[in-house]
């Protein structure tokens, strides 16, 4: 096991992952920008570098910082949590080239996952079900484009190989408009992400966000810890999450796990993922997968038991994954809010000072957030500030918990979206479970206020 690891990240996950460290009796070196001073794994920190200036580019963005940060304390790994460099494959060069073990999979699977095309054609080969739409990247003749897509049948979406973050994608409807359309979501490939590919995909109409966790070692050992349901979305950003997906037969799901563990062994994979898919009437279609550890994955340590951060850290200092897909069991059901500084309603950001914290508890709820009374939530990164994460024996416990919970949290001085998620934990269809992925859209839009 490591002695000392660098956790090149902020927030809710730092903390996280220095719980981790703490448990496996690793030192964990924080690492703060300006605006992060006060964070509470800072104060707890044995150790902490600041790395620069509060904007991220300057800090948790800037890899010669975070280098030297890990050269100076002596660490000998560096987890990168998730966003910022997480899924960057030359960060993960770097801090190997530098003489540091990279918390997550090798440089080069990064990049095979990172590039959608390249993915896509990864998963069809290893027999992971995909939607269907064109072998590739999109040739320039405008006469094979409209073939494609006649082939395909519209709606078709066009997605930028190198996108991320719920950008680079155009969805088309009739003939007319395609050519026009991949001419601009390549222009702006090219802009935003320095890669003009694009490639083509039916259009689900009416999907849900369903995503497998994997958890594998470099001895081509690798698991599924079952799925999770993250369909509760707005503008491609997930608010809910919950594990099992409700209504989904499990020999289904334990098909699709094979798959990906099966996939993660071909490819070579190592540390903890995540294939995402669209479901839709009964079928799974892969759309990418990420290659770090999820805002989410609470979700699926509180059904199965397994600490997903801490078996990562175990598989990069070279362990083999503590368990067979046999011994792992799924009980119970888990349901995750992320709360976010923002108005619960229109979703502006609200960042300040927080006057009152006061966390839910009792059985079977889990707060993870770096955030305490008189804390100053900085205006320069991600709204999000915590999660509250509950178990229960069945769903309509865990959604009772979860109702309990979200009643005695208090907050004061900033807004939150918990008045958003109260709403949402009474809404009829979202009790029933199953809700798709424009649902939650479609339920703002018709309570406006
Ligand atoms: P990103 O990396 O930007 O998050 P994804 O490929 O994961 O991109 O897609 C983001 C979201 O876009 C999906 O969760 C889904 O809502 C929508 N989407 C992507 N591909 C399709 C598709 N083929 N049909 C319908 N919706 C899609």
């Amino acid at each position: 096991m490591f002695k000392k690891i660098l956790v090149a990240n902020r927030g809710e996950i730092a903390l996280r992952i220095q719980r981790a460290c703490r448990e496996l009796g690793v030192r964990a070196v924080m690492v703060y920008s300006e605006a992060d001073r006060e964070a509470k794994y800072v104060k707890l920190a044995e150790e902490a570098v600041c790395i620069g200036p509060a904007p991220s580019g300057q800090s948790y963005l800037n890899m010669p910082a975070l280098i030297s940060a890990a050269e100076v304390t002596d660490a000998e790994a560096i987890h990168p949590g998730y966003g910022f460099l997480s899924e960057n494959a030359d960060f993960a060069e770097r801090v190997e080239k530098s003489g540091f073990t990279f918390i997550g999979p090798t440089a080069d699977s990064i990049r095979l996952m990172g590039d959608k095309v390249s993915a896509k054609q990864a998963m069809i080969k290893a027999g992971v079900p995909c939607v269907p739409g064109s072998d590739g990247e999109l040739p320039d003749d405008p006469a094979a484009i409209r073939r494609m897509a006649k082939v395909v049948g519209y709606p078709v979406i066009i997605k930028a190989a190198g996108g991320g973050g719920g950008r680079g994608m155009r969805v088309v409807h009739t003939e007319a408009a395609l050519v026009h359309a991949v001419q601009t979501t390549k222009a702006e490939a090219q802009a935003a992400f320095g890669n003009p590919a694009v490639y083509m995909e039916k259009f689900l109409q009416n999907p849900r966000h369903v995503e497998i966790q994997i958890l594998a070692d470099q001895y081509k050992n690798a698991v599924y810890l079952g799925e999770r349901d993250c369909s509760m979305q707005r503008r491609h950003q997930k608010i809910i999450e919950e594990a099992p997906a409700p209504g989904i037969p499990r020999k289904l799901i334990e098909k699709i796990g094979e798959r990906c563990a099966a996939a993660c062994k071909k490819i070579g994979y190592r540390g903890a993922g995540t294939f995402e898919f669209l479901y839709e009437n009964g079928e799974f279609y892969f759309i990418e997968m990420n290659t770090r550890v999820q805002v989410e994955h609470p979700v699926t340590e509180l059904i199965t038991g397994i600490d997903i951060v801490k078996t990562q850290i175990m598989v990069a200092a070279g362990q083999k994954l503590p368990f067979t897909q046999k011994q792992i069991e799924f009980r119970g059901h888990a349901i995750e809010c992320r709360i976010n500084a923002e108005d619960p309603f229109n979703f502006m950001p609200s960042p300040g000072r927080i006057t009152m914290w006061h966390p839910p508890g009792g059985p079977g709820v889990r707060v993870d957030s770096h955030v305490y009374t008189n804390y100053f939530v900085p205006p320069n990164y991600d709204s999000m500030i915590g999660k509250v994460i509950v178990h229960g024996d069945s769903r309509d416990q865990a959604l009772a918990r979860m109702r309990s919970a979200l009643g005695e949290t208090v907050v004061e001085g900033i807004q939150t979206n918990i008045p958003l998620h109260r709403e949402l934990f009474l809404d009829a269809n979202f009790l029933v479970g199953g809700t798709n992925i424009h649902y939650l859209e479609k339920w703002l839009e018709a309570h406006k206020r």
